[in-house]
């Protein structure tokens, strides 16, 4: 295999890579020794998640190159090892977890249309207050954060499409836990 082809092919495989979006997961991960030794050799482009750093940053997922082999000995590895090391979320945890990096409430059931369009126009304290209305009980600093979801919900949105759709996941099974892809 030359040299050029790293980008397009499975250094180990040899197969075509294939292109899909994962979510970057933010925090600090210490895979085990064992684990990287599996990833070298195993399935060094199985591109399950991507790490994001420990600060959350405004990316939400990632495009990625990955090879269908890798991704196979991957899950193996993980299922002799009971090991969730390097796997993406479970899919129906997947939109949960999304939604309250960035600042979802489920304490704020109630969000008027009103309050998206003084978002737009930049009237704050007024959307806090409709906000506020619409929730009674729910602290000021708990709708502050649910607006800032609010702001960003759309392109969350899209974005859990994007995974819907190219995005790996895991299900549960009637045999244990499966890959999705
Ligand atoms: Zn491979």
């Amino acid at each position: 295999m030359l040299l050029e082809d790293l980008a397009t092919h499975c250094p180990l495989h040899h197969d075509a890579l294939n292109d899909g979006y994962v979510i970057i997961s933010y925090g600090l991960y210490r895979h085990s020794a064992a684990f990287m030794d599996a990833h070298r050799n195993l399935f060094p482009k199985s591109r399950l998640t991507v790490m994001g750093g420990c600060m959350v940053q405004d990316e939400i997922i990632y495009r990625v190159r990955y090879c269908n082999a890798c991704r196979n000995a991957h899950f193996q590895w993980a299922t002799q090892h009971h090991s969730f090391a390097g796997l993406p979320h479970m899919a129906e945890d997947f939109e949960r977890i999304l939604h309250m990096r960035f600042g979802m409430r489920t304490s704020v059931h109630t969000v008027p249309p009103e309050v998206h369009e003084l978002m737009r126009v930049r009237k704050l304290v007024n959307a806090v207050k409709v906000l506020q209305g619409a929730n009674p009980g729910v602290e000021i600093p708990e709708l502050r954060a649910h607006m800032r979801y609010l702001a960003r919900s759309e392109e969350l949105e899209q974005a859990v499409q994007m995974m819907r759709q190219g995005g790996p996941h895991l299900a549960c099974g009637e045999h244990g836990i499966t890959l999705l892809s």
